[in-house]
């Protein structure tokens, strides 16, 4: 028994080395990604649902890596996160995503979407994101109501005070706060009295089990009764079955987003939809 304890010990301590190597080798390509160009944004449309239009993108981050190809967030956003590179990612995150919206405003006027960005926590608060965002606007004219920031629900929880008044500043602007992923963060929500939020995103967890199961149905009811109760608009994510869609505008979901509607995309082949009813 002893032996096979030390066996399991070794193999545990084995892949905690190789993952440790592989967050390393991460790390190092994503210091240099920047640089090189390596980093892109895709689009995935958000269709109101009252319009029967796109009224918004949100912007995600993709690596193409000169040997493994395309990386998506969920493979470097954490090591980012955890050694402070997001900070001038998120930067350049802000300045790509502001550039792009005001491309398409100045191509489509009153049919532009809104830009979405999703924002690390880390990029808040200390790094004057309020003033960093103040200046993508006057630099580039984009109108505010072009543009909003997502900030997941366990980020916005375990925040302070610079954090909250960052974050009013920002509103104070007249960008959009969405909190993402509302639903995980395994917590109270009284933080939405305090926070000058404007949308709530419903976590794909409860959408796909939507008719599924009488827990997720009645949690992402209750989530889109709770938005509208509080005049905010709501989001629905992940959304990949006309079914769930039927679902959500019954129960009063304002936007939704999800591979039905469409994948993340490069600029072009989104914004073939905007403009355009998708009859959903
Ligand atoms: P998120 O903000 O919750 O973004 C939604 C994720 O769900 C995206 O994954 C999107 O591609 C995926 N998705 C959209 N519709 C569907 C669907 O119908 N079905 C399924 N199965 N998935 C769908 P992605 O692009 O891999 O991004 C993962 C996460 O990485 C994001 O989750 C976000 O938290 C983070 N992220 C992405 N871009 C950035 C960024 O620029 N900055 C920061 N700080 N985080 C980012
Ligand atoms: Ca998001
Ligand atoms: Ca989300
Ligand atoms: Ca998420």
């Amino acid at each position: 028994a002893k032996r096979s304890g030390k066996a399991r010990y070794e193999m545990g301590d084995d892949s905690l080395a190789a993952l440790a190597i592989r967050q390393i080798e991460i790390y190092d390509g994503l210091h240099r990604a920047l640089e090189r160009h390596e980093l892109r944004l895709v689009y995935q449309p958000i269709l109101d649902l009252s319009e029967d239009r796109v009224t918004g993108v949100e912007a995600l981050l993709r690596w193409d890596h000169p040997e493994r190809g395309v990386v998506g967030p969920a493979e470097f956003i954490d090591v980012a996160e955890s050694r402070e590179l997001i900070v001038p990612i998120g930067r350049w995150v802000l300045h790509e995503a502001v550039r792009q919206a005001t491309l398409w405003f100045s191509e489509f006027g009153a049919d532009a979407p809104r830009m979405w960005v999703n924002i690390s926590d880390r990029q808040v608060g200390r790094h004057d994101l309020a003033g960093l965002v103040r200046g993508a606007l006057d630099d580039t004219g984009l109108p505010v109501e072009l543009l909003g920031l997502e900030l997941t629900e366990r980020q916005v929880v375990r925040t302070g005070h610079s954090v909250r008044s960052d974050l009013a500043a920002i509103r104070g602007l007249g960008v959009g706060l969405a909190i993402d992923d509302f639903g995980t963060g395994r917590t109270g929500i009284d933080y939405l009295r305090e926070l000058p939020v404007s949308h709530l995103k419903i976590d794909r967890t409860f959408v796909s089990g939507l008719g599924q199961d009488r827990t997720n149905t009645a949690l992402t009811d209750a989530i889109i009764t709770l938005g509208r109760g509080l005049g905010l608009t709501v989001t629905a994510e992940g959304v990949e079955t006309s079914d769930q869609l039927g679902r959500l505008r019954q129960a009063g979901c304002h936007r939704v987003q999800g591979y039905l509607l469409g994948r993340p995309q490069p600029p072009s082949a989104v914004a073939a939809t905007f403009g355009a009813g998708f009859g959903a």
